[in-house]
């Protein structure tokens, strides 16, 4: 089997017009979102009004990274020291961190070998913790059964929080992802969806939240200078009392993202493509569960999961190390110490220590690829044919 020689980490080149609307902000020297002139609303404005539009919510605010956008999103919730804030026990660090900023406990939720929430684990932490709020993580972009979740939340009163870091362009029956609760949260870091090193979005239909949420950023007094933020008289009870937590995104960021904005549906469909193709191969194969994907679920295929639910650590082990030597990176989570990024509830010593018996399970067989648009199909049947050689190979010693 030929190795592949690809780069895992590898994202497309920032466009030329990109590059030269960057450029222009550059040579005007405002990189600061207020700093503007006359009427202009700036790009950080234009970005917001933007993606509030294609989001198809009322509001958004651009700030510095997923993480803040999370945080803030807390905050201006008014959830604080002592509260409980639930969240899947399954997600990337900046979750529980985003809980453990504004002085919050987190009570993890298990997760489905399909990657999602398990609902009824959820309903039962809800009564037992009468948590302030749920932040949900579609976690490498797998949406949970969104309608019967909203049932759960309603009937119990429960604030929804939505981290869509990796579900922006995503929906559920037609509605966005992100759009369902009091507000979404993405990233524009440069492994997420769209590429400005760093950044994030915060989007909702809620007037008072969004004031609180804005006059958090730091907008000083300026928060007439928005794109897509509520009216002034929203913020007249408030602007006094919500804390400055300084978190504003630049123009410089905000000229690239915009330009990228236009862009962005057909590099889903892009994904989708390369996703689909390793998916459908990997599918048929002996030992191996790939996620199921509800038809009303619209995903984005930037990233790929498998599982070996009965392979054992050590076969798991030996399709890391033979993927690696034929060039293939791929993400074991249930590893005892985190490699890269921790993603292992077990590895956030923040969090209280807590028993989460199914989402162990179904970590210590879980497998994970990040698939960059710099791969082309063949690419990704070449990487295809590497994962399925080596988990056969695997489950072969393993029965002998
Ligand atoms: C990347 C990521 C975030 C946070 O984004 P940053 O912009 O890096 O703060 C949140 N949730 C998940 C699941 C992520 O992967």
């Amino acid at each position: 089997m030929q190795p592949f020689t690809g780069s895992f980490t590898q994202q497309e080149p920032i466009a030329d017009d990109a590059i030269e609307a960057a450029v222009a902000v550059l040579r005007s020297g405002r990189l600061h979102r207020y700093n503007t002139v006359g009427t202009e609303l700036g790009p950080v404005a234009e970005l917001e009004k933007a993606y509030a539009a294609y989001q198809g919510s009322k509001y958004c605010l651009a700030c510095t990274s997923g993480g803040y956008a999370m945080a803030t999103g807390l905050r201006a919730l008014g959830v604080g020291a002592g509260d409980t804030v639930l969240t899947n026990g399954f997600t990337l660090a900046p979750v529980p961190g985003a809980i453990a900023a504004v002085g919050a406990d987190a009570v993890l939720v298990e997760i489905t070998p399909d990657l999602v929430l398990d609902l009824d684990d959820l309903e039962a932490k809800i009564t037992a913790t009468a948590p302030k709020v749920l932040l949900l993580s579609n976690m490498r972009g797998h949406l949970c059964d969104m309608d019967a979740l909203m049932a759960v939340l309603d009937r119990h009163g429960v604030p929804l929080i939505e981290d869509c870091a990796h579900t922006m362009g995503a929906s559920w029956n037609g509605t966005r992802s992100g759009s369902f609760g009091t507000a979404g949260c993405f990233s524009t870091q440069t492994y997420k969806h769209m590429n400005s090193g760093e950044g994030g979005l915060l989007t909702s239909d809620d007037p008072e939240f969004m004031a609180r949420a804005i006059m958090l950023s730091g907008s000083y007094m300026l928060y007439d200078r928005h794109g897509a933020a509520p009216p002034p008289e929203m913020f007249t009870d408030i602007r006094l009392d919500t804390p400055n937590m300084s978190g504003r995104m630049d123009n410089l960021r905000a000229s690239i993202l915009l330009t990228q904005l236009g862009g962005l549906e057909t590099n889903i469909d892009r994904w989708n493509a390369r996703h689909d193709l390793v998916a459908d191969r990997l599918r048929g194969v002996a030992g191996v569960y790939v996620p199921n994907r509800p038809e009303q679920e619209r995903y984005v295929g930037s990233s790929f999961q498998f599982l070996m639910p009965d392979a054992g650590a050590e076969a798991v082990q030996q399709v890391v190390a033979g993927a690696r030597t034929l060039g293939v990176e791929l993400k074991w989570f249930g590893a005892d110490s985190p490699v890269g990024f921790t993603s292992n509830h077990q590895s956030w010593r923040f969090v209280a220590p807590q028993d989460l018996p199914r989402t162990d399970a179904v970590l210590a067989g879980l497998l994970d690829m990040r698939i960059p648009l710099t791969f082309s199909l063949d690419d990704c049947g070449h990487v295809a044919d590497i994962i399925v050689h080596v988990v056969r190979n695997a489950l072969q010693k393993g029965a002998a």
